[in-house]
């Protein structure tokens, strides 16, 4: 164990910041500016459960309002704490920044375990936390939005879009007021799988790239490379399923609360998911080998590794032992500073968080533009391009029918071409184009100075640039 302390979460994306602006030339005081954290408001409130009042503490910090809307989710869970809200609201700017998504940054937070409350108990503690917030505007569809983060999901979501339009009977775009609800009530098609497949799309891209993989020791495609992933709530269930089921990657470990699991030849992670929902762990999954102290799963070899659950989980107490050369970085701030700092030395690359779970401020972005339009994406257009692809298929049609055994369309290419793209097909194809974009930025600070030799600066330098620009363009 290393003699140095380890700072704050906080401070450890502090430091990251750091780094990244001292290769930068910003004007005399927006480095600070940009840094600090705006605002952070601390809620106490009542509840009365279970015949008696229950006190509840809850957090919204705004870390930027370079842009607005602020953006960023709502954490249930009991560790939730100011210093680790603000570091996560910080984050959300830089994320935003990265892929262009028109927001601030923020991030809220509730000490609870929703494990320990009934559905009702927990949708009168939601209700209360959202009209705590939303009478200061700390929700709201032109100032502050919300999304779900770890502890809440679809259903905390309508609560509070539901709360706030009871509260704002007159508003028109109450619903645009969070993100990250049911398709029934105003969400987008592919909001719950988004962040997953955004981290799909971001290893396909640096898939595409030799040079990259290059610095991380891999070569070849994504097919049979063995990932050990670490969580598998929503993030980390949909980027394992993805990336197995459609890149043909193997599952080799799956670390959870209770500890691991491993197989070399693959886990099906459609059956760990089925065993951790019914059994409320991974212990006892029969096709894999249990590992009591999961975190040393961390450790194990494999091409890739993605940390899907909390921060700090390789900090300076295990860094030196992960082997992985390619860590992608699906939860916030998984790696600490100082763990950076050695994985950076021993040559590791690190897709980072800003980049790696974009994906789901990315679609939550989708989804508010579809709010404030009030239509769903593809409505006006899927027909017409159906009807326009159907002359073409005619046409090849024609050729085919005088062809005969020479030539054919292939069998399912009609089916294919003919089907107009519907919302969900929309939804991908906005995150991969973000992903590949914003990665495309990153990758060429990394190469072109020669300074920046990791793309979490490289991310941070194309972040700040951007947020820097806009307080220039507002004349600050
Ligand atoms: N909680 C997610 C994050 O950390 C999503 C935020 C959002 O959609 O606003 O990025």
């Amino acid at each position: 164990m290393s003699s140095r302390t380890e700072p704050s979460f906080r401070e450890s994306v502090d430091l990251m910041f750091n780094r990244a602006v001292s290769l930068m030339d910003l004007p005399p005081g927006l480095e600070e500016k940009i840094r600090v954290c705006n605002a952070t408001y601390t809620v106490r409130f009542g509840v009365r459960l279970r015949g008696a009042m229950h006190t509840f503490t809850g957090y919204r910090s705004v870390h930027s309002e370079h842009m607005e809307p602020v953006k960023g989710g709502i954490r249930y869970a009991t560790g939730v704490n100011q210093d680790e809200v603000e570091a996560l609201a910080a984050l959300m700017t830089y994320k935003c920044a990265l892929v262009e998504a028109p927001f601030g940054g923020s991030k809220g937070g509730l000490c609870i375990d929703p494990r320990e409350y009934e559905e009702h108990e927990l949708e009168l503690i939601t209700r209360r936390f959202a009209y705590e917030l939303a009478k200061r505007d700390l929700i709201h569809p032109s100032q502050n939005v919300p999304a779900p983060d770890m502890g809440t999901g679809e259903r905390e979501m309508a609560w509070i879009a539901d709360q706030y339009a009871r509260m704002n009977t007159t508003d028109i775009n109450a619903r645009a007021c969070v993100t990250g609800k049911p398709l029934n009530a105003g969400g987008i098609a592919g909001r719950i799988e988004a962040t997953g497949r955004g981290v799909q799309y971001a290893l396909q891209e640096f898939f595409r790239h030799e040079e990259d993989k290059a610095a991380a020791g891999l070569s070849g495609k994504l097919d049979g490379k063995r990932i050990i992933v670490q969580g598998l709530g929503n993030v980390g269930y949909h980027a394992a399923k993805f990336l197995s089921e459609e890149d043909g990657a193997r599952i080799t470990g799956i670390i959870e609360r209770d500890g691991g699991l491993f197989n070399e030849d693959g886990l099906d992670v459609e059956a760990v998911r089925n065993w951790i929902v019914k059994h409320d762990g991974v212990s006892g999954y029969p096709d894999a080998q249990y590992v009591e102290n999961g975190a040393l799963l961390l450790e194990e070899e494999c091409d890739i590794l993605i940390p899907a659950a909390l921060e700090g989980v390789i900090n300076l107490s295990n860094a030196e032992r992960v082997k992985a050369p390619l860590i992608i970085e699906a939860a916030n701030g998984p790696v600490t500073a100082g763990a950076d700092e050695i994985l950076r030395k021993k040559g590791c690359v690190i897709i980072p968080d800003m980049y790696a779970n974009a994906g789901g401020v990315t679609v939550s972005y989708f989804e508010w533009v579809k709010n404030l339009s009030h239509i769903r994406f593809g409505r006006m257009q899927r027909r017409q391009e159906e009807a326009r692809h159907q002359l073409v298929i005619d046409e090849l049609q024609r050729l085919d029918d005088v062809m005969g055994e020479t030539w054919s369309m292939s069998p399912d290419f009609k089916q294919k071409y003919l089907k107009g793209a519907g919302e969900l097909e929309l939804v991908r194809s906005g995150l991969d184009d973000t992903m590949r974009v914003a990665y495309q930025s990153m990758r060429e600070v990394w190469h072109s100075r020669e300074e920046v030799t990791d793309l979490r600066t490289a991310a941070y330098l194309v972040s700040i640039d951007k947020v820097a620009k806009s307080y220039h363009a507002k004349g600050l």
